[in-house]
């Protein structure tokens, strides 16, 4: 398998390939056509037409292909602050972690970016979201930093532009130094959309409204955010329900809990999804569903910062719908995202026994499940003609591998992923043999240690001590 795929008018043809359409039936031995894009064809056999010049061919033997991963949520900055705070709760970690953040600029999250996003992208990742909430004056434009790096790489990105506007001194858990005014945040907001947001069909860059989470952001800016969406036809992303903390918190400031606060702001709907929900109510989990409300479940972080473990199976049984994220590096640390599936799994299954989440559900949720999160299941999340050609190539034949005759359950249930044969994006080759190709692999990983130096040399000189905040 060599030589570059994909682009425009171009046909790729991918043969004898096991296929996880994610809809549909898998096909043990099958084919996929591509056309410029999009999937034109899939099928069991050979693919019909043989080809000629122009056409290329990848030979699938010993593959599984699925959908892309589409990562639901993250904060790419973070991998800059990785391994902070690590005995921590989630408001311990937080207040550790705001001072650092406090310190980053552009150039922190460029390199921040190219490293998260090339490690996404090794773990099949075709499509990921961000949630840019920490906006430090005078440091340049991060958020334009981010979508540099995602251009340079050639996934789709889904970049939120956060927001935190209550500060310690009004109640809220973040520093004052952290906050922006609430005219600043929406006029910022309104320019990123403006400047940014691309609705068509083959979109690669799309910009959601996403205030940092009840506890760093007023009623006032959760309501102007929300019509401010609205208004210009993007969607709506926040923390949600991800600690107990984060329950009493609301209780106390709010009166009422977090789905209910949701509701009482005109937070929940179609266009909106939550990262997290750990603790929901039967109840909660209804009004999620019955208002097609998402969910990003982010297993690895909730388990690091021992917050609880979301409800997974009982929401899909009620009819919400889940993605997958990885959250940021500091508080998932090197997650995977491929790896979040079995994370998903196994403590679905540790809570609620063996037949609480199957391989396949963990599939979906990381695929289609996140397509929805995000609006894009009519285009992509999973392989059907018609929908854009995002797709990985998992080799499930290896030395040791190929004792496991169902390769999803290789892909799911195993501890190293299988190794990524190709990741296409649009029908054009992002990885391939497990190397990114777009870009220098060896370059990004470098580029995020560097951002990783830089953001404790800056956090050092505004007063920091990186030593004593390690363990806490
Ligand atoms: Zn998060």
């Amino acid at each position: 398998m060599t030589g570059p795929a994909g682009g425009p008018g171009r046909t790729v043809i991918i043969d004898n390939v096991y296929i996880a359409p994610v809809a549909g039936p898998e096909i043990e031995s099958g084919y996929i056509r591509i056309e410029g894009d999009r999937i034109a064809a899939l099928g069991a056999g050979r693919a019909p037409e043989p080809g000629g010049p122009g056409v290329q061919r990848i030979d699938g033997t010993g593959c599984l292909a699925t959908p892309g991963l589409v990562n639901t949520h993250h904060h790419l900055y973070q991998w800059a602050s990785q391994g902070l705070a690590q005995d921590a709760t989630l408001f311990e970690w937080l207040v550790a972690s705001y001072q650092v953040w406090a310190a980053m600029d552009a150039e922190v999250v460029k390199g921040a970016a190219a490293a998260g996003l090339g490690y996404l992208a090794l773990s099949g990742c075709t499509l990921s979201s961000d949630h840019h909430y920490v906006f430090p004056s005078g440091r340049g434009d991060l958020f334009a930093a981010e979508i540099e790096a995602a251009r340079e790489l050639g996934i789709r990105f889904h970049p939120a532009r956060g927001s935190m506007d209550r500060g310690h001194s009004q109640g809220g858990l973040p520093p004052d130094v952290v906050v922006e005014d609430r005219e600043t945040i929406l006029a910022a907001t309104a320019e990123a959309i403006d400047a940014y947001h691309d609705p068509s069909f083959s979109s690669k860059l799309r910009i959601a409204v996403a205030p940092c989470s009840p506890f760093s952001v007023t009623a006032e800016l959760m309501t102007g955010a929300a019509e401010l969406a609205r208004a210009k036809g993007v969607r709506l992303h926040t923390h949600l329900a991800e600690s107990l903390d984060e329950d009493e918190h609301c209780v106390e400031a709010f009166g009422v809990r977090p789905v209910d606060y949701m509701e009482k702001l005109g937070w929940l709907g179609s266009d909106v999804w939550f990262a997290h929900t750990v603790h929901l109510s039967d109840g909660d989990i209804d009004k999620l569903a019955a208002t097609g409300t998402g969910a990003a479940h982010c297993p690895s972080s909730n388990g690091r910062l021992g917050a609880g473990i979301a409800r997974v199976s009982e929401m899909l049984r009620r009819g919400a719908n889940v993605g997958i994220g990885v959250d940021g590096n500091a508080s998932s640390e090197l997650t995977t995202l491929a790896g979040e599936m079995r994370q998903a799994l196994l403590f679905q299954r540790a809570a609620y026994g063996p037949t609480a989440l199957t391989a396949r559900q963990a599939l979906e949720m990381a695929t289609l499940g996140g397509a929805r999160n995000l609006g894009r299941e009519n285009e992509l999340g999973s392989l059907e003609p018609g929908k854009l050609a995002d797709l990985a190539l998992w080799r499930v034949d290896g030395s040791f591998a190929s004792a496991v005759t169902d390769p999803v359950c290789q892909l799911v249930f195993a501890t190293r992923q299988p190794p990524l044969a190709r990741l296409l994006v649009g029908g054009e080759t992002v990885v391939e043999d497990d190397e990114l190709r777009t870009v220098d692999q060896d370059a990004s990983g470098r580029a995020g240690a560097e951002a990783h130096r830089r953001l404790m040399r800056l956090a050092r000189e505004q007063g920091f001590s990186v030593a004593k905040e390690v363990h806490r």
